[in-house]
């Protein structure tokens, strides 16, 4: 668990414990003014463990310490889009929500299925972010960003259950969302805020 007093990131080497391309880019430009090398884990060779944890804490820490097993600091993030009114769901299940086709217009519609005469239409999306060491020891936020749900799907930009979610504040889905604005005030936005302020700065 994270201790009260932080552990700050030292040296210049995290390996970013994802496989997704995508990914890995993204958090090396985030945190590039703080870190000179970013091994991804298919460089190293490490296996992509399963995604066990019943959180997306738990899922994140367990992701980050088999990376950090290889002898460097890792980085590890897990998200996804809550709905209290589903029980949480799709939760971390979201990606597994699209199945292996990957078909976000079903998983949108699954959630819609299930909001069926129910007033409360909140959602958030949640990422947590979790740094380990090659000792055990790890540093982990969550960051959020809350919103309602609507329907149909509007926008063609995004990702995921982008279309369908409308951030608080805004007239606009993420799926119609300019993909800059998105990052100001995303929940990975705000993960990468507190992780940064924790134990890079
Ligand atoms: P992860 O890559 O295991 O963290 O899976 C996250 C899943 O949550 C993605 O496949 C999407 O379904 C969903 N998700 C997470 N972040 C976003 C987002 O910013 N927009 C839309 N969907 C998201």
């Amino acid at each position: 668990m994270t201790d009260a007093t932080p552990r700050r990131f030292t040296g210049d080497t995290l390996v970013i414990a994802s496989h997704n391309p995508g990914k890995v880019r993204e958090i090396a430009d985030l945190l590039g003014p703080y870190v000179k090398h970013f091994p991804s884990c298919i460089e190293i060779g490490l296996p992509e463990p399963e995604e066990t944890g019943d959180s997306f804490i738990a899922n994140a820490e367990l992701k980050a310490r088999a990376a950090a097993a290889g002898g460097h600091i890792a980085l590890a993030d897990d998200s996804g889009l809550v709905v209290p009114a589903l029980g949480g769901d799709p939760g971390i299940y979201s990606a597994r929500w699209a199945g292996p086709a990957r078909d976000f217009r079903a998983a949108m519609e699954r959630v819609e299925r299930g909001l069926a005469g129910v007033a409360d239409r909140s959602a958030r999306f949640v990422c947590a972010l979790s740094l380990a060491w090659p000792d055990g020891h790890v540093e982990t936020v969550e960051g959020r960003v809350d919103g309602t749900l609507v329907w149909p799907p509007r926008g063609q930009r995004g990702f995921g259950y982008d279309p369908v979610f409308k951030p608080d504040g805004f007239d606009i889905t993420f799926g119609e969302m300019d993909p800059e604005a998105k990052h100001r005030i995303s929940h990975r936005a705000d993960a990468f805020r507190q992780l940064v302020e924790r134990c890079f700065r």
